[in-house]
């Protein structure tokens, strides 16, 4: 795009954008640059959307910089019109900008949750794309593909093809990969249904030992590296357990691979995911746990991320209208979830999941009903606690937050030697994944009635559809361990399904504010 000036001067399209964004026409921006067209993956922006203060009408203010290696997102310099609202999102929001000192020391500090991609009005931010690589292998036919979709993504997918917020196309999902020819679809609820197993087995350990409590969860890329960004001194904290998202690639590659009789480097795994942390997550160096156990380490547990937008995308690329589809069911061997591995994907569900199991390991009875409502620990509120009755460990206080600036908060408190809590549930994103990165823009004025119509969508699979309410009760997780892992927390368990972490405070000069 030029634009001719009275002078006869060129404008570049940036430079006129950032006029337009300096006189506050930051609406007229976000419609003529192109970011509510399919190609940039969203329907609209609507300003002040996030709620964060200030920052409105718009003025030339600067942006977050953007390392060029960052595998998560990446930025169009011609849309950028210099708003500010990825320094505000990053620095108010998030507490990542401005809680470092310039000049920096490695690569740029970012915990790649992808937060400035939903916040730009322009779309100049949006997810590194591994679409194209997506439709490569799947036309090869010596591979085989097989895809995982994330709890969230079955609530928002929806919204790309003008369905209401928050509408479950959990079969329409399935449906649509299986027309764009992916040979096996899993649910990652299964694999944190897996997680769940695996993290209250871990919990179990440290009361017993009173060892390193409270544990932290650990399924959020983002919030483990901004943990080990900032809080490296608190990693012991962090469970081992890996993320729904890796446990399922691993077992693709392992568990599958042995199962159907295909070898792990002719498998591609590939995932649907609402947060753009997780193609961070998939190329961290230790996640190559079935390549190592195969004697090749090059092969990783995952390969290619989608994002929510990124599916979307694809599906219109070939033409498939995901409200037109009949629902179809994921595949067998690690397709089964309760209604604990989908609240994974809300604030709160992670907890809400791991009592339900903790509950049922100490005293081999289901838990009661106050556990599968768990109200306590639901909602949007920033942090939450509660208290909960297991029988023979006592009272058990836990805390859930969402959010990095409420993650830093507890954090501090749990430095300072002040906290009260076993265990801490931690989400970097607000509203937990249902408002990951990665998700469909929206056009509703206001975000909080977004997640929260995501979370109901997910909270009524848990009560009103699915048939199991708890972990422990999956078919086919106990089909798992009987036959191939032995019991949580074994040696192969360990092997596949743990990780470790790394500080990363050497990277980064602290500011202290
Ligand atoms: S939010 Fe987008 S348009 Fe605004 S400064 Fe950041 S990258 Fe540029
Ligand atoms: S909260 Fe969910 S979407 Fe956001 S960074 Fe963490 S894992 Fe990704």
């Amino acid at each position: 795009m030029r634009i001719f000036t009275r002078k006869g001067t060129v404008l570049s399209r940036r430079k006129f954008f950032k006029l337009l964004g300096g006189m506050g026409l930051t609406g007229a921006v976000a419609s003529i640059s192109g970011c509510s067209t399919d190609a940039v993956g969203g329907k609209g922006w609507i300003p002040g959307q996030y709620q964060v203060p200030g920052n409105w009408p718009v003025k030339v203010k600067g942006r977050i910089p953007i390392d060029p290696a960052n595998p998560s997102i990446v930025r169009d310099d011609q849309k950028c019109i210099l708003c500010g609202q990825c320094l505000d999102v990053c620095e108010k929001v998030q507490t990542v900008y401005g809680y470092y000192e310039l000049p920096i020391k490695k690569d740029i500090t970012c915990v790649n949750c992808g937060q400035c991609a939903l916040w730009c009005p322009t779309s100049s931010i949006r997810e590194r794309e591994d679409l194209q690589s997506v439709l490569r292998v799947l036309e090869d036919p010596n591979l085989h593909i097989v895809i995982q979709t994330a709890p969230a993504t079955r609530v928002s997918l929806g919204e790309e093809f003008g369905l209401p917020t928050g509408s479950i196309v959990e079969g329409q999902q399935v449906a649509a990969l299986k027309l764009l020819g992916f040979d096996a679809v899993f649910d990652t609820n299964f694999s944190a249904d897996v997680t769940i197993m695996e993290e209250a087995t871990e919990l179990l350990k440290r009361l017993d030992k009173g060892n390193a409590l409270p544990q932290f969860t650990s399924c959020c890329p983002g919030w483990v590296k901004f943990c080990e960004y900032y809080y490296p001194d608190l990693l012991p904290h962090l469970s081992s357990v890996k993320s729904p998202q890796q446990i399922l690639g691993v077992l693709a590659k392992t568990y599958y691979s042995e199962r159907v009789g295909i070898a792990p480097e002719n498998i591609v795994s590939v995932a649907v995911m609402p947060c753009t942390a997780k193609k961070f997550e998939c190329q961290r160096p230790e996640m190559n746990a079935a390549g190592r156990k195969a004697g090749n380490p090059q092969i990783r547990d995952v390969d290619f991320i989608l994002t929510t937008r990124e599916l979307a995308r694809l599906m219109k690329l070939r033409k498939i209208d995901l409200s037109g589809l009949e629902s179809a069911a994921y595949d067998h061997l690690m397709g089964e979830s309760s209604g604990a591995g989908v609240i994974f994907g809300a604030t709160g569900g992670v907890m809400e999941a791991a009592v339900r199991s903790l509950y049922f390991l100490v005293s081999k009875q289901r838990p009661p009903e106050q556990l599968l409502k768990f109200d306590a620990v639901r909602g949007l509120g920033g942090v939450k606690e509660a208290e909960v009755m297991i029988p023979g460990k006592g009272s058990l206080k836990v805390a859930v937050c969402h959010g990095l600036k409420n993650a830093r908060m507890i954090l501090e408190k749990v430095r300072g030697d002040n906290s009260p809590w076993s265990f801490i549930e931690f989400m970097g994103c607000v509203g937990g994944c249902i408002g990951g990165g990665g998700q469909p823009r929206t056009s509703l004025a206001s975000a909080d009635e977004v997640r929260q119509a995501r979370i109901a969508g997910l909270y009524s699979l848990d009560d009103r559809i699915y048939r199991k309410r708890a972990s422990f009760e999956n078919q086919k997780v106990q089909t798992l361990y009987k036959e191939y892992l032995g019991n949580p927390g074994s040696d192969l368990a360990e092997t596949l399904l743990h990780t470790h972490y790394v500080d990363r405070a050497k990277d980064v000069t602290i500011r202290k504010k």
